[in-house]
């Protein structure tokens, strides 16, 4: 799923540091931030190994899927039968099987209805402890929805391989059946279901799935997620995943085989996971030649045109039609069909034998143009061609963009839902209320947010074809095992396509965009189960692609990152990871100790604020007292300057005591008390004499090379351990890149001073001058610090008073004709 705002407020006061009982500071404050994550990682075993690598004994269940569909329009309804054959990888004995039924969640006494707080309905960012007791058109508009008609599952019959019903039982978003005979290690098992459930308006129920109705010309696309009974995930380390569906924590799923066919209006086009298997029966000769055409084409190819689709829309055809896919080797199933359906596709070539040609394609309404035509089957070829480098191959023959609603998006395999659009044209209107004319065509522009929004949602929503379609993570546990690997590799794939992309609304920088929620208080460590994320965007998504850009830009290097990203790609492909395979596998394939680093991001709610406290400059001195008296008595009179008394009695040209009666001078005034003394001289010749060798040669050289050394305090005011990039500029202007790695921090993570000698003198040293560390403050990383330089706007008083008898004389408009009065508001899914 892709969401994006930086949601605010709610005080939560979570203590940072896991602590394992096994070990703990009882005496002073130290706190070992480098200290073996052994401890907290769960015990390695034939699963999973030590390194990160699947163990020698590993095993996933797989549940291969045929299913019959049939979409009635005219209800908004789905009937359906599936079998599923469940095979027994685990070394376990299964008396009972667990199935998801997402629909369930959004029946009137589901879970997460009943669970639902009035902060939760309108969004954490909108209800305050200043403004609260809010509520939106949209919290109204689904009660509404759910008075008029009944969602959730309809399950009508589960029955065995000989027809015989298997005893079920339901449990909100989960179903339990019962097996007559226990299924052992390595048995295989086939059943039936047959269901039906009311498709949900998804723009009110934000539901991920269901239809979306155009009131224009009262057309619909349907787009089917989450709509039949899937396996749930049985494995090695949770047993059976069956956490309720409630709304965040998304899908824990097992690998197989599809055959679905799926009946619809015989005027629809129907987008799928996987590959069409019936295209004569489906298509007619015109789009079969252009579809064959595509496969060969580096450049999108229409198979059905806007104006083919603007004729289509039109239509209302009583006959049906049933297409056929095929899904080999993918957890997942989603499909969408309309009779509104714009369909482009072209080929996406890449360097793999197994599969060297994916058919890159998107389906769109004509509401979606001109923009979706333009960039949506060119993102989802230039994701593959770099999500591929980092990772594996595409190993699909398919991979497909769907314009299902007006912002946002959604993954399955082969299949993304994504969302923006140009805005709707709304004309000036004069005095009168009546549109004035414009010039230009309204609909051939689009806004700046809308475009990169696009591609930028789309890539992500392909990206997620990687990790977790392929890199098949447990989502309903850990939302930053999908979304932060995948946000991290869409923000990449983003600077991959033009140099400027405003990958986080005005920054580039994703550092700079997180620094603000990392220092807040509403939030979670990123270990923290999907369900329980305070601010779920900054957590799952944001902060995570941070931490992967601080480790390879700045700690690790592109070459031990990629190599190490690359082998967790690799070895967990088509496998399902934990958060230790990819902790383990990134260390264990660079070579780099990184557990204080996942402790820190991952494990703590610490931030990156390191000041640069003071600097302090020396000269090696000689000791020899000849030298040093000058050079001391000199430094005196810079540091303590003659009184103002002193000053002002020379000015006025007192006449001295002493200079009336000379006679008076003596020693003292000859010799003031820097002078040295024979005793000063023979204690140097001592003190010379007592060096060693090699310790009277170290202090000749050094005097001789009469090199600057440098004290430098730095203080860590987030508590993460970070490297300290520094730009250093000498006097002569020539400026020096050094970084001192993390594990400066590691004997005392508050307060560090360090040594640097350089043979010119230093002017200003600056703490992470280029924002690569995510510091979330710069105002105390310069020494000497900066005078803080900006432009300000002089502040010009305005009155705002009502004038009644003046706005009584404006003309009234009345509503256009089409606006018929119905509830009209934004939906609350969370844009970027
Ligand atoms: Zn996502």
């Amino acid at each position: 799923m892709r969401i994006s705002s930086l949601l605010a407020t709610a005080l939560i006061i979570f203590s940072g540091n896991l602590t394992a009982d096994a070990i703990r500071q009882t005496k002073g404050d130290f706190r070992d931030a480098f200290r073996q994550l052994d401890v907290d990682l769960p015990t390695a075993n034939v699963y999973r190994t030590a390194s990160g690598a699947p163990g020698s004994q590993y095993w996933q269940q797989r549940a291969d899927y045929k299913i019959k569909v049939h979409l009635d329009e005219t209800r908004r309804r789905i009937s359906a039968s599936e079998t599923i054959t469940y095979s027994n990888r685990s070394p376990d004995t299964l008396r009972y099987i667990w199935l998801q039924l997402d629909q369930n969640r959004f029946t009137d006494n589901s879970l997460e209805r009943l669970s639902e707080t009035a902060k939760d309905a309108v969004g954490r960012k909108t209800w305050t402890e200043q403004d609260k007791d809010v509520l939106s058109y949209s919290s109204i508009a689904r009660n509404q929805l759910a008075k008029d008609i009944d969602y959730g599952f309809e399950i009508e019959r589960v029955s065995d391989a000989t027809g015989n019903e298997l005893a079920h039982t339901i449990n909100g978003t989960m179903m339990r059946i019962d097996l007559p005979q226990p299924l052992t290690s390595g048995q295989v098992i086939r059943f039936s279901i047959d269901w039906s459930f009311n498709i949900l308006l998804e723009e009110r129920a934000d539901s991920r799935g269901g239809y979306e109705h155009f009131s224009d010309n009262d057309t619909y696309i349907y787009f089917l997620a989450q709509w039949f009974p899937r396996l749930a995930a049985y494995t090695d380390y949770a047993g059976w995943q069956h956490k309720a569906f409630i709304g965040r924590g998304e899908f824990t799923l097992e690998f197989g085989n599809y055959e679905v066919e799926i009946t619809v209006p015989d005027d629809h086009v129907v987008s799928a996971t996987g590959e069409l298997q019936n295209p004569k029966q489906v298509l007619n000769s015109k789009q079969r030649r252009r579809l064959d055409s595509a496969r060969t084409k580096d450049k999108p190819v229409f198979i059905v045109t806007k104006d083919e689709a603007l004729e289509n829309e039109k239509q209302k055809s009583t006959g049906s039609k049933t297409w056929v896919f095929k899904a080999d080797n993918v957890r997942d199933f989603a499909w969408a069909s309309s009779r509104k359906f714009i369909w482009d596709a072209m080929v996406h070539k890449q360097n793999d034998l197994n599969n060297p040609e994916v058919l890159a394609m998107s389906f769109y309404p004509p509401e979606a143009e001109p923009i979706w035509s333009k960039y949506s089957t060119h993102a989802v070829v230039h994701t593959m061609a770099v999500y591929s480098r980092f990772s594996f191959p595409y190993p699909y023959p398919t991979s497909q963009s769907i314009n299902t609603w007006k912002r946002g998006g959604m993954e399955y395999p082969m299949m993304t839902f994504n969302g923006y659009r140009p805005e709707p044209f709304e004309a000036e209107k004069n005095d009168a209320g009546e549109d004035k004319p414009v010039e230009n065509a309204p609909d051939e522009t689009y806004s700046r947010r809308v475009k990169y929004g696009l591609i930028g949602v789309i890539i992500h929503e392909v990206g997620h074809n990687y990790f977790p379609m392929i890199v098949n993570s447990d989502e309903r546990q850990w939302t930053w095992m999908d979304e932060g690997l995948n946000s991290f590799l869409e923000y990449l794939a983003e600077l991959e396509w033009e140099e400027e992309f405003p990958a986080y609304g005005d920054n580039v920088n994703v550092l700079d965009s997180i620094t603000e929620y990392m220092v807040s208080e509403d939030q979670v460590p990123i270990m923290t189960n999907s369900e329980s994320l305070l601010q779920f965007g900054p957590n799952a998504y944001t902060k995570p692609t941070a931490a992967l850009i601080v480790l390879r830009e700045t700690i690790m290097g592109r070459e031990l990152f990629d190599f190490a990203f690359r082998e967790y790609a690799q070895r967990w492909k088509f496998k399902r990871p934990t958060p230790a395979d990819f902790f383990r596998t990134m260390e264990d394939a660079s070579g780099v100790d990184l557990d204080w680093f996942w402790r820190g991001w991952f494990y703590s709610t610490d931030h990156v604020d390191v000041a640069l406290t003071d600097l302090r400059e020396y000269k090696v001195s000689t000791a020899n007292p000849d030298v040093e008296s000058a050079l001391s008595r000199k430094e005196y009179a810079t540091e303590v300057p003659e009184t103002l008394a002193q000053i002002r009695n020379r000015e006025e040209g007192l006449k001295y005591y002493l200079e009336k009666h000379p006679e008076l001078a003596d020693f003292y005034n000859e010799n003031d008390r820097f002078t040295p003394s024979n005793k000063d001289r023979n204690e140097f010749t001592e003190m010379l004499d007592d060096l060693e060798d090699w310790e009277y040669q170290t202090l000749m050289r050094a005097v001789a090379e009469d090199d600057y050394i440098y004290f430098m305090d730095f203080e860590n005011i987030g508590g993460l351990p970070t490297p300290l990039p520094l730009l250093i500029t000498s006097d002569d202007g020539s400026e020096e890149m050094i970084i001192l790695p993390a594990e400066i921090w590691r004997r005392d993570l508050n307060k560090i001073t360090r040594l640097l000698i350089r043979d010119k003198a230093i002017s200003t040293v600056a703490l992470d001058p280029r924002h690569e560390t995510a510091d979330a403050d710069f105002s105390n990383n310069h020494f000497p610090s900066r005078i803080e330089k900006s432009r300000i706007e002089l502040y010009k008083h305005e009155k705002d008073e009502r004038d009644l008898m003046r706005d009584m004389l404006r003309t009234l408009r009345a509503r256009k004709a089409g606006e018929d009065g119905s509830i009209r508001t934004v939906p609350l899914k969370p844009t970027r």
